[in-house]
């Protein structure tokens, strides 16, 4: 369980959810970890710190916000001044917004880009020159489904994770022939908080359960009917750090219980 001992991990938007899981999946293969995100941070540091604690792993923070340039340098900065540098780095703060194209407000537009998809472009080009020179380092862009494939009223979100995809083959090719890689992960549905906005909004405007709403949520989509887990997901994390994924390269790997495959 000490695969990473000495590694370091940056998970962007790790303060919750699939972020939050990774993390804890990463500290218990002894990486130190940097966590980033809104809210409460004491709970999460708590969990990883628990996760990693037989490695005896130090965990990090940084509250930089993912829309904002500055914040990103500051965070990437302060990585490399605590733990010398970033070996691993996972992009995947995100938001959702969902509105008819028409509609879609054009400020949620801009967020959506700048976290989903411009963020991991700024984290990548500030982490690459340290993995470069070490000749390791592990790129994991949390990217979905709707990396792949679209559904309605989610353009922004579609458009950013389809362009993640793209940034994750392209930063993939570029270091091919060093021990750098960079790879995506495509989950469809896991119940966080970003999909249980969603379920209530379903029950609200069909005046119908939550349970009935999240039958019908999977039941579009998703042809297992069952919710990917963080944990699940993180161990998918795990498995692109490990020597057996040395040349796993520029892949989008879907964690979706047969969404892609309809
Ligand atoms: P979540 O809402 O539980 O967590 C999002 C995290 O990002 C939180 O830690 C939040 O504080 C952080 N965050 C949000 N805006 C930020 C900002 N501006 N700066 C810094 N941090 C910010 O959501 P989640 O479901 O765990 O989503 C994580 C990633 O997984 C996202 O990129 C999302 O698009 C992707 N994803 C989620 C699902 C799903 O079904 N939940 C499916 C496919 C992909």
């Amino acid at each position: 369980m000490s695969m990473l001992k000495g590694k370091t991990a940056l998970v962007t938007g790790s303060t919750s959810g699939i972020g939050l899981g990774i993390a804890i999946a990463l500290a218990r293969q002894g990486a130190n970890i940097v966590l980033n995100g809104f809210g409460d941070v004491e709970a999460p540091r708590a969990q990883v710190l628990d996760a990693g604690k037989a490695a005896g792993i130090e965990v990090g923070y940084h509250g930089a916000d993912m829309s904002k340039t500055a914040d990103i340098e500051a965070m990437m900065k302060y990585a490399a001044a605590e733990f010398g540098r970033v070996d691993i780095l996972v992009n995947n703060a995100g938001i959702q917004h969902v509105a008819k194209v028409q509609d879609f407000p054009v400020e949620k537009w801009d967020a959506i880009l700048a976290i989903n998809l411009s963020s991991a472009f700024h984290t990548t080009r500030l982490a690459l020159p340290a993995m470069q020179q070490a000749n390791w380092g592990r790129i994991i862009n949390v990217a979905s489904v709707h990396g792949l494939v679209g559904s309605a009223e989610k353009s922004a979100y579609v458009a950013a994770k389809h362009g993640i995809v793209g940034l994750t083959k392209v930063t993939a090719l570029e270091n091919a022939t060093t021990g750098v890689t960079c790879n995506a992960i495509c989950p469809g549905w896991v119940l966080t908080p970003l999909v249980q906005k969603q379920v209530d909004a379903k029950a609200a405007a069909q005046g119908i359960s939550n349970e009935d709403a999240t039958k019908q949520l999977l039941g579009e989509k998703e042809p297992s009917m069952q919710f990917t887990t963080p944990e699940e997901l993180g161990e998918l994390a795990v498995f692109f750090c490990s020597a057996a994924a040395n040349n796993v390269r520029g892949v989008a790997w879907n964690m979706d219980g047969g969404w892609a495959a309809q």
